[in-house]
């Protein structure tokens, strides 16, 4: 396994995409979640194939309605199993 994130600099912010809203902010604002053996996905800090996402009602529910890839996954998510990671995080609104 290939390890994909390395800090180059002490003091360079990791930037990340929001799955939602497709805007870049820094790692500490977004929440990671990644594919869970079952096909779906599930919040987890670390491992795997991630993504993320800002934990707000907006971002969860642009990320339910997308039809595109998910980034960092790249990997089609069943729209279920995406109400059930926002729900699971209580942005299901
Ligand atoms: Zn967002």
């Amino acid at each position: 396994m290939s390890r994909l994130v390395r800090r180059r600099h002490a003091r360079h912010v990791p930037v990340r995409t929001c799955a939602g809203c497709g805007r870049r902010a820094p790692g500490a604002e977004l929440r990671r979640f990644a594919l869970a053996s079952n096909g779906g996905v599930e919040w987890r800090p670390t491992g795997g194939r991630g993504s993320y996402l800002h934990p707000s009602a907006d971002c969860a529910g642009k990320f339910v309605a997308r039809k595109k890839l998910v980034p960092g996954l790249r990997a089609r998510v069943a729209r279920e199993a995406r109400v059930a990671l926002v729900a699971a995080a209580g942005l299901g609104g």
